[in-house]
């Protein structure tokens, strides 16, 4: 177990150096955490929240190398993405697997035109594509992939072959197209993992989540623990920006002026909608509609999320999932299946990030660059050290990114990569068994150990992947009993998960070191059996306890619209 917050916080009072602070812990702060502790480098990273809560969280989770960006002419983005993806579903097997995603088309050429003209940049508006532009695409697509073999190739079928397929599919569908990307439904975990690999490859890498950066002046840095309430300064050599859509907030507060993000909002919905579920199978349905916007239903577990938008927004803070995105969600999945209805009450979770895309003159969101760049702020009259702002990027692409980053930071501190993390394992990702005789054999051989049964083995194995290891240990020692109202969990799983992986905060269990709260699984009784469980392991006091849970039901109102 890594070291508590608080002998974190007294550590830097003492020892104020520290070679790199990064603000800022979503997945790109992370990857470049990881990549430095791999390295060797002493470095700090602090989050204003949890990990993996800004736009991290907030992501279509999806894995992919994003077709539509070769129309705007993003070759390298799209080669290097679908080179990651593959990558990412063979670091993190765990959570990351190949994901069908079949595109509805509702017309041959239309879209054939305006690609030259996208490419050159003169389209002022994305438009509906047909089956030919599409075709083209996907044969870019596949080349980009088809050295590493990981997912299949594109496949094509016409009208008969799609309503055989899905019955309830719009009869004015004349093909559908499948390719396949990448699915992650719990990035929050990935994140969770891969900060734990940092600490643990490195004794000076320490992650702090509830602590923000308040201001900078000269070679100091003033940081805030959100829980205490207490400050304390650290004197970075190199301070890593990596605060998403907030990156201009923290410049602010160093005296920065910057204008370096124009951010945009995405909502999605998780639905408990049967008969959609069944609909599309394990297809992810991913399309443009007539102005060009994404949508995307998607199969999350027994639940469907449906998604997104793209709006500009000012502060990210304010992002929200408002009436009119439902409706507008609700009608396009009727573009795809008229006859399944899909009513409000199916609406089990929401939620909203705010891309931290590059400002941009564009004349959509959609066309703005999804690509990631360093921008440096060199030291001068206000910092004596560097600012590196991490802008822009996808989820998919976070270690090439974060590699990018971390040779930039070496150069500058005179060093040299040791470790290369192409092919470096995620967390639970370790040692992974594939193939199903060999995930038997490791389960087997786990419950043979551990003395637990091996169907709860495989339990944790399918939420942990081979992290199901040390989980199982730690049950093992002691007294477990499984939840009353979610007999999936048990207590002592709750509680290693609790004091390992960095928990502040109820809803940090909930909304993101779990699934729960994103599949509608709340309830008063379960969320008080766990919130005692979690008391005990952390050890609240009855006030703190009651706290938490009023904070719990706060964030769902207001951030997710659950009503408990
Ligand atoms: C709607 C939407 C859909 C997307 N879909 C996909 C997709 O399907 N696939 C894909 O590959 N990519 C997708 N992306 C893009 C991807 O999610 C983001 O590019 C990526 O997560 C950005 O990560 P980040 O670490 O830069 O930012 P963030 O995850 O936002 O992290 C920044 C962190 O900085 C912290 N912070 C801010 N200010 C301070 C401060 N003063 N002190 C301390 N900490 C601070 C915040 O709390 C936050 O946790 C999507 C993004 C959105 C919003």
């Amino acid at each position: 177990m890594s070291a508590s917050r608080n002998e974190i916080v007294d550590f830097y009072r003492g020892n104020p150096q520290v070679s790199v602070l990064i603000v800022g812990a979503g997945v790109n702060g992370i990857g470049t955490f990881r990549d430095l502790a791999l390295q060797g480098v002493d470095v700090l990273m602090v989050d204003k929240g949890d990990f993996c809560s800004g736009a991290s969280a907030g992501s279509s989770h999806m894995v992919h190398g994003g077709i539509r960006y070769l129309e705007n002419g993003e070759f390298r983005l799209v080669r290097e993405a679908v080179q990651e993806r593959n990558r990412l579903i063979e670091n993190a097997p765990q959570y990351v697997r190949p994901l069908p995603t079949v595109i509805p088309i509702f017309k041959w050429f239309s879209g054939l035109l305006n690609a030259p003209f996208k490419f050159l940049g003169l389209l002022e508006k994305p438009s509906e594509r047909g089956a030919v532009v599409i075709k083209v695409g996907l044969i870019f697509y596949d080349a980009f992939t088809r050295a590493q073999g990981t997912v299949p190739n594109h496949q094509f079928q016409g009208r008969a072959g799609t309503r055989a397929e899905f019955p309830h599919i719009n009869p004015a569908v004349r093909f559908t197209a499948r390719y396949y990307d990448g699915s992650m439904h719990t990035p929050e975990r990935i994140c969770a993992e891969l900060l734990l690999d940092g600490e643990a490859a490195h004794q000076d890498a320490r992650a702090l989540n509830y602590v923000s950066l308040e201001n900078a002046a000269g070679k100091r840095v003033m940081l805030k623990d959100q829980v205490s309430g207490e400050t304390f300064e650290v004197q970075p050599k190199i301070l890593i920006n990596a605060a998403g859509p907030w990156i201009d907030f923290a410049n602010a507060r160093m005296g920065l002026d910057t204008g370096l993000i124009g951010g945009t909002k995405g909502s999605h919905l998780m639905l408990d909608n049967p008969d959609l579920r069944a609909a599309i199978g394990e297809n992810e349905f991913f399309f443009e509609n007539k102005d060009g916007r994404i949508v995307l239903l998607y199969p999350f577990e027994d639940r469907l999320m449906v998604g997104t938008s793209d709006l500009p927004i000012d502060n990210p803070d304010e992002a929200a999932c408002t009436e009119d995105e439902i409706d507008y969600f609700i009608e396009m999945v009727q573009v795809v299946f008229p006859d399944i209805p899909v009513r409000r009450e199916q609406i089990v979770f929401k939620f909203t990030g705010v891309r931290p895309l590059p400002a941009s003159d564009a004349n959509t969101p959609g066309q703005v660059s999804r690509d990631h760049s360093i921008v440096e702020i060199a030291p001068g009259s206000a910092l004596e050290f560097p600012v590196y702002n991490l802008v822009g990027g996808k989820w998919t692409s976070f270690r090439a990114f974060s590699e990018e980053v971390c040779d930039k930071t070496l150069e500058a501190l005179g060093r040299t990569r040791v470790i290369d993390t192409r092919r470096l394992a995620i967390g639970g990702g370790l040692d992974y068994p594939v193939t199903e005789p060999a995930q038997k054999a490791w389960i087997a051989q786990l419950a043979g150990r551990s003395g637990l049964e091996p169907a709860r083995i495989q339990e944790l194995f399918e939420r942990y992947g081979t992290r199901a290891q040390i989980v199982a240990d730690y049950i093992a020692q002691g007294e477990d009993r499984a939840l009353n109202f979610l007999p999936g969990y048990s207590r002592r799983e709750i509680e290693f998960i609790a004091r390992d992986e960095k928990v502040v905060h109820l809803d940090d269990f909930l909304l993101r070191r779990s699934l729960l709260a994103k599949l509608g699984r709340l309830s008063h009784a379960n969320v008080d059996e766990i919130s005692k469980i979690i008391r005990a392991a952390l050890g609240w006091t009855d006030e703190q306890a009651d706290a938490e849970i009023k904070r719990l039901y706060a964030i769902l109102r207001k951030d997710h619209g659950v009503q408990l």
